[in-house]
Protein backbone atom coordinates (compact mmCIF):
# COMPACT_ATOMS: atom_id res chain seq x y z
CA UNK A 1 0.00 0.00 0.00
CA UNK A 2 1.36 3.44 -1.03
CA UNK A 3 2.54 5.46 2.08
CA UNK A 4 2.23 9.15 2.86
CA UNK A 5 4.46 11.77 3.73
CA UNK A 6 2.52 14.50 4.87
CA UNK A 7 4.51 18.10 5.84
CA UNK A 8 3.05 20.63 8.18
CA UNK A 9 4.85 24.16 7.59
CA UNK A 10 2.48 25.11 10.28
CA UNK A 11 3.28 29.51 10.47
CA UNK A 12 6.85 29.34 8.96
CA UNK A 13 7.55 29.65 5.33
CA UNK A 14 6.73 32.98 3.39
CA UNK A 15 5.49 32.80 -0.21
CA UNK A 16 8.34 33.52 -1.48
CA UNK A 17 10.77 30.65 0.78
CA UNK A 18 7.35 27.99 -0.43
CA UNK A 19 8.54 28.41 -4.04
CA UNK A 20 11.98 28.22 -3.45
CA UNK A 21 11.58 25.16 -1.57
CA UNK A 22 8.91 23.45 -3.61
CA UNK A 23 11.00 24.81 -6.64
CA UNK A 24 14.22 22.93 -5.69
CA UNK A 25 12.20 19.39 -3.90
CA UNK A 26 10.83 19.02 -7.59
CA UNK A 27 13.96 19.35 -9.06
CA UNK A 28 15.25 16.93 -7.22
CA UNK A 29 11.98 14.55 -7.35
CA UNK A 30 12.36 14.74 -11.17
CA UNK A 31 16.10 13.75 -11.19
CA UNK A 32 15.61 10.66 -8.82
CA UNK A 33 14.05 7.64 -8.59
CA UNK A 34 9.74 7.36 -9.17
CA UNK A 35 7.95 8.13 -6.16
CA UNK A 36 6.09 5.54 -4.62
CA UNK A 37 4.85 7.35 -1.67
CA UNK A 38 1.81 10.05 -1.83
CA UNK A 39 3.24 13.60 -0.62
CA UNK A 40 1.89 16.50 0.20
CA UNK A 41 2.38 19.61 2.07
CA UNK A 42 0.69 22.37 4.13
CA UNK A 43 1.80 25.39 3.82
CA UNK A 44 0.38 28.29 5.92
CA UNK A 45 -3.06 30.06 3.47
CA UNK A 46 -1.11 33.38 2.74
CA UNK A 47 1.33 30.55 0.97
CA UNK A 48 -1.13 28.34 -0.49
CA UNK A 49 -1.77 30.12 -3.99
CA UNK A 50 2.19 29.88 -4.72
CA UNK A 51 2.36 26.33 -3.64
CA UNK A 52 -0.59 25.54 -5.81
CA UNK A 53 0.88 27.31 -8.88
CA UNK A 54 3.88 25.63 -8.75
CA UNK A 55 3.11 22.23 -7.74
CA UNK A 56 0.16 22.05 -9.93
CA UNK A 57 0.49 18.39 -12.14
CA UNK A 58 3.29 17.50 -9.82
CA UNK A 59 4.15 14.51 -7.72
CA UNK A 60 3.86 17.02 -4.66
CA UNK A 61 0.20 18.00 -3.62
CA UNK A 62 -1.37 20.78 -1.57
CA UNK A 63 -3.31 21.03 1.32
CA UNK A 64 -4.30 23.61 3.86
CA UNK A 65 -4.02 23.87 7.60
CA UNK A 66 -7.60 24.42 8.80
CA UNK A 67 -10.65 26.10 7.12
CA UNK A 68 -13.66 28.16 8.28
CA UNK A 69 -16.65 26.62 9.68
CA UNK A 70 -19.06 28.64 6.93
CA UNK A 71 -18.29 28.59 3.23
CA UNK A 72 -18.97 32.80 3.04
CA UNK A 73 -20.24 35.04 4.98
CA UNK A 74 -19.16 37.74 7.48
CA UNK A 75 -16.77 35.61 9.80
CA UNK A 76 -13.13 38.40 9.61
CA UNK A 77 -10.08 36.32 9.23
CA UNK A 78 -11.59 32.70 8.67
CA UNK A 79 -10.72 31.04 5.18
CA UNK A 80 -13.04 29.82 2.67
CA UNK A 81 -13.05 25.82 1.46
CA UNK A 82 -14.25 27.30 -1.74
CA UNK A 83 -11.04 29.68 -2.02
CA UNK A 84 -9.08 26.04 -1.16
CA UNK A 85 -11.28 24.19 -3.51
CA UNK A 86 -10.67 26.94 -6.25
CA UNK A 87 -6.48 26.40 -5.73
CA UNK A 88 -6.86 22.91 -6.26
CA UNK A 89 -5.79 22.09 -3.21
CA UNK A 90 -6.31 18.22 -2.56
CA UNK A 91 -6.20 18.17 1.63
CA UNK A 92 -7.70 19.97 4.18
CA UNK A 93 -6.04 19.25 7.94
CA UNK A 94 -8.78 19.61 10.75
CA UNK A 95 -8.25 19.25 14.49
CA UNK A 96 -4.81 19.37 14.42
CA UNK A 97 -4.12 19.67 18.32
CA UNK A 98 -2.04 23.29 17.91
CA UNK A 99 -6.23 24.13 16.72
CA UNK A 100 -7.61 22.28 19.45
CA UNK A 101 -5.41 23.43 22.31
CA UNK A 102 -4.20 27.06 21.15
CA UNK A 103 -7.11 28.29 19.42
CA UNK A 104 -10.11 26.05 21.42
CA UNK A 105 -11.21 24.58 18.75
CA UNK A 106 -14.23 21.81 20.08
CA UNK A 107 -15.05 18.42 18.39
CA UNK A 108 -18.43 19.68 17.67
CA UNK A 109 -16.71 22.76 15.30
CA UNK A 110 -14.59 20.35 13.43
CA UNK A 111 -17.26 17.92 12.84
CA UNK A 112 -18.94 20.93 10.97
CA UNK A 113 -16.02 21.54 8.53
CA UNK A 114 -15.32 18.22 7.52
CA UNK A 115 -18.42 17.66 5.05
CA UNK A 116 -17.42 21.18 3.82
CA UNK A 117 -14.15 19.59 2.74
CA UNK A 118 -15.87 16.57 1.32
CA UNK A 119 -18.35 18.38 -0.49
CA UNK A 120 -15.65 20.54 -2.49
CA UNK A 121 -14.15 17.11 -3.49
CA UNK A 122 -11.25 17.29 -1.22
CA UNK A 123 -9.89 15.03 1.46
CA UNK A 124 -10.24 15.75 5.25
CA UNK A 125 -7.13 14.91 7.39
CA UNK A 126 -8.47 14.30 10.85
CA UNK A 127 -5.68 14.50 13.76
CA UNK A 128 -6.55 12.96 17.05
CA UNK A 129 -4.49 12.60 20.03
CA UNK A 130 -4.40 13.05 24.10
CA UNK A 131 -2.57 15.29 26.06
CA UNK A 132 0.31 13.86 28.59
CA UNK A 133 -2.37 13.94 31.81
CA UNK A 134 -4.53 12.19 29.24
CA UNK A 135 -2.40 8.98 28.63
CA UNK A 136 -1.19 8.95 32.08
CA UNK A 137 -4.55 8.83 34.03
CA UNK A 138 -5.16 5.84 30.77
CA UNK A 139 -7.50 7.97 29.55
CA UNK A 140 -6.35 7.34 25.78
CA UNK A 141 -9.04 5.54 23.99
CA UNK A 142 -11.38 7.22 25.60
CA UNK A 143 -10.30 10.43 24.42
CA UNK A 144 -9.54 9.05 20.91
CA UNK A 145 -13.16 7.40 20.93
CA UNK A 146 -14.99 11.06 22.02
CA UNK A 147 -12.97 12.46 18.84
CA UNK A 148 -14.06 10.14 16.66
CA UNK A 149 -17.24 9.85 17.59
CA UNK A 150 -17.88 13.76 17.71
CA UNK A 151 -15.69 14.83 14.13
CA UNK A 152 -16.65 11.96 12.28
CA UNK A 153 -21.14 12.26 13.13
CA UNK A 154 -21.78 14.16 9.78
CA UNK A 155 -19.30 12.07 7.66
CA UNK A 156 -20.83 9.27 6.13
CA UNK A 157 -18.58 7.49 3.73
CA UNK A 158 -16.94 9.92 2.27
CA UNK A 159 -13.26 8.99 1.84
CA UNK A 160 -10.86 10.74 4.97
CA UNK A 161 -7.34 10.62 6.44
CA UNK A 162 -6.95 10.29 10.09
CA UNK A 163 -3.64 11.23 12.26
CA UNK A 164 -2.73 9.94 15.06
CA UNK A 165 -0.84 12.97 16.94
CA UNK A 166 -0.07 12.39 20.82
CA UNK A 167 -0.10 16.38 22.03
CA UNK A 168 3.06 15.01 24.27
CA UNK A 169 4.97 13.45 21.78
CA UNK A 170 4.67 16.98 19.02
CA UNK A 171 7.56 19.55 18.63
CA UNK A 172 9.61 18.57 21.13
CA UNK A 173 11.71 15.54 19.93
CA UNK A 174 9.90 12.61 22.11
CA UNK A 175 8.28 10.49 20.19
CA UNK A 176 6.53 7.44 21.01
CA UNK A 177 7.26 4.00 21.11
CA UNK A 178 6.75 1.81 18.54
CA UNK A 179 4.83 -0.34 20.37
CA UNK A 180 2.74 2.43 21.54
CA UNK A 181 2.33 3.88 18.10
CA UNK A 182 1.43 0.16 17.12
CA UNK A 183 -1.31 0.06 20.01
CA UNK A 184 -3.28 2.83 19.27
CA UNK A 185 -3.06 2.57 15.43
CA UNK A 186 -4.45 -0.68 15.88
CA UNK A 187 -7.36 0.48 18.14
CA UNK A 188 -8.55 3.05 15.72
CA UNK A 189 -8.54 0.59 12.70
CA UNK A 190 -10.72 -1.43 14.79
CA UNK A 191 -12.74 1.31 15.98
CA UNK A 192 -13.13 2.29 12.24
CA UNK A 193 -14.40 -1.15 11.71
CA UNK A 194 -17.14 -1.46 14.10
CA UNK A 195 -18.50 1.81 13.46
CA UNK A 196 -19.07 1.08 9.78
CA UNK A 197 -16.14 3.71 8.52
CA UNK A 198 -14.01 2.27 5.20
CA UNK A 199 -11.32 -0.29 6.38
CA UNK A 200 -8.84 1.20 4.00
CA UNK A 201 -8.94 4.85 5.55
CA UNK A 202 -5.18 5.60 6.25
CA UNK A 203 -3.99 6.23 9.43
CA UNK A 204 -1.05 8.29 10.17
CA UNK A 205 1.39 9.33 12.73
CA UNK A 206 2.65 12.09 13.61
CA UNK A 207 4.71 13.92 16.65
CA UNK A 208 8.17 14.02 16.42
CA UNK A 209 9.08 11.79 13.38
CA UNK A 210 12.75 12.36 11.84
CA UNK A 211 14.79 11.19 9.43
CA UNK A 212 16.54 8.55 12.42
CA UNK A 213 12.83 7.14 13.69
CA UNK A 214 10.40 6.97 10.68
CA UNK A 215 11.81 3.79 9.10
CA UNK A 216 10.89 1.59 11.97
CA UNK A 217 7.63 3.24 12.58
CA UNK A 218 6.95 3.00 8.66
CA UNK A 219 7.78 -0.53 9.30
CA UNK A 220 4.36 -1.11 11.53
CA UNK A 221 1.78 -2.99 9.91
CA UNK A 222 -1.35 -0.54 11.06
CA UNK A 223 0.98 2.94 9.96
CA UNK A 224 0.06 4.02 6.38
CA UNK A 225 2.18 7.20 6.69
CA UNK A 226 3.46 10.61 8.77
CA UNK A 227 2.34 13.84 9.37
CA UNK A 228 5.64 15.92 10.19
CA UNK A 229 6.04 19.20 11.05
CA UNK A 230 10.01 20.28 12.27
CA UNK A 231 11.47 17.60 9.57
CA UNK A 232 9.68 18.60 6.83
CA UNK A 233 10.98 22.18 6.88
CA UNK A 234 14.23 21.61 5.20
CA UNK A 235 14.92 19.86 2.17
CA UNK A 236 17.44 17.72 3.29
CA UNK A 237 15.80 16.27 5.86
CA UNK A 238 12.65 16.10 4.00
CA UNK A 239 14.75 14.57 1.32
CA UNK A 240 15.82 11.65 3.78
CA UNK A 241 12.30 11.02 5.39
CA UNK A 242 11.41 10.19 1.38
CA UNK A 243 14.39 8.38 1.46
CA UNK A 244 13.65 6.25 4.48
CA UNK A 245 10.56 5.11 3.66
CA UNK A 246 11.01 4.68 -0.52
C1 LIG B 1 2.77 18.38 13.55
O1 LIG B 1 2.87 19.59 13.47
O2 LIG B 1 1.72 17.83 13.16
C2 LIG B 1 3.89 17.59 14.06
C3 LIG B 1 3.75 16.30 14.19
O3 LIG B 1 5.03 18.29 14.40
P1 LIG B 1 6.48 17.65 14.73
O4 LIG B 1 6.79 16.65 13.66
O5 LIG B 1 7.41 18.83 14.71
O6 LIG B 1 6.36 17.00 16.07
Amino acid sequence: MTKYLFGNWKLFKTPRQTEDFLSAMLEKIKSGPKLSLELAIFPQNISLTAAAKISKGSPISIGAQNIGPQTEGAFTGETSVLACSELGLKYILLGHSERRHIFLESDEMISKKMPLVVDQKMIPVLCLGEKLEERKSEQTFKVLESQLSKALANQGQADFILAYEPVWAIGNGVVASPERVLEVHQWIKSWLKKNGFQQATPVLYGGSVKPDNIKKLSELPAVDGFLVGGASLEIESFCQLIQQIS
